[in-house]
């Protein structure tokens, strides 16, 4: 397939081997073996972007040809001990967005406490009042579909109160939310500096991870400032760059935009697929496909479609 004048962004979560986890095992993009034949396949096929570069495209500059941008979000321990070694040898920079309130901590996100307590429950059939009825089948597909469904329902709108959420999930999975503080999952700051001295890059992924399209406009901002005095103090370094988390388009609005907007950043980033094609980036929406755990066939032959047709992957 022609290659188009694109900027073509690809997000990862976690690498490592998604069987292992207690945790979600969903929000690992690929082990550290798959990441490295992936970041050679793209080195050798694309231009592979700085985000240097996606300023000047955003700014006017016409890229030759598709432009690959690597990021990942969340910030897990894996980025360091996984990614970074693999994106540092292939010389490629990775763009790295934190959660500011995760970082140097003991603390679990919703998706993992979540999938834990799903994970670790005895019970065949679960059903949940919060926010509307609905019941679950937990052994099927190895509980596998039932923790993504649940997932997607914490992340309505509806659910307004997200730990009355989990506090039923606990009762009716009879399972207590893990503790936390016991193995470092996150990144911390010197593991980060560490990533930014050999040409990493950070931004934003807000401070507390909440979806903001659910915040009232004053909590929107102070997730967008309050994570980016953290990020500049400790790395020492501008940051003007945010990933909206989830990044669905629901998760964030035109009043989003416009907080970003007044709070100083330059661009942000959603999830929701699709490639960027020149001229028409849109600086506060920048699209980016997730990688998940497709082979490398399937990997191959749906960025050679994203970047003929700028359309979303299959
Ligand atoms: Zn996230």
């Amino acid at each position: 397939m022609p290659q188009r004048r694109a900027l073509v962004v690809l997000n990862y979560h976690r690498i490592g081997n998604a069987d292992e986890t207690p945790f979600d095992s969903g929000v690992f993009s690929a082990t550290a073996e798959e990441l490295d034949s992936q970041i050679a396949y793209f080195k050798h096929r694309f231009h592979m972007a700085s985000m240097e570069e996606v300023f000047a495209m955003i700014g006017g500059d016409v890229p030759r040809g598709t432009s690959v941008l690597i990021t990942f979000d969340d910030g897990y321990l894996d980025n360091y001990t996984l990614a970074y070694p693999i994106l540092r040898a292939q010389g490629v920079q990775g763009v790295f967005f934190l959660p500011t309130a995760f970082i140097g901590t003991g603390k679990l996100p919703w998706w993992d406490v979540i999938a834990y307590i799903v994970k670790q429950s005895v019970k065949e059939r679960i059903r949940l009042e919060y926010p509307e009825p609905a019941s679950f089948n937990l052994k099927d597909d190895g509980g596998k579909r039932a923790c993504m469904q649940i997932l997607r329902l914490f992340t309505q709108p509806a659910v307004k109160d997200p730990e009355r959420f989990i506090a039923e999930l606990e009762k009716v999975c009879e399972v207590s939310r893990p503790e936390e503080g016991v193995d470092r999952c996150f990144l911390d700051w010197q593991e980060a500096r560490e990533m930014q001295e050999h040409g990493m890059a950070f931004g934003s992924h807000t401070h507390s991870h909440e979806i903001l399209s659910k915040l009232s406009p004053e909590l929107q901002r102070e997730e967008a400032l309050h994570s980016r005095e953290i990020l500049e103090r400790e790395l020492k370094r501008k940051i003007d760059i945010l990933a909206y988390p989830v990044g669905l388009k629901h998760c964030f609005s035109a009043e989003t935009v416009s907080i970003l907007e007044q709070t100083g950043y330059r661009a942000a980033f959603s999830f929701y697929g699709g490639s960027n094609l020149s001229g028409k980036i849109r600086p506060f929406d920048i699209r980016r496909y997730g990688v998940a755990d497709q082979s490398h066939a399937r990997l191959r032959l749906q960025t050679a479609w994203g970047t003929a047709t700028g359309a979303n992957w299959f």
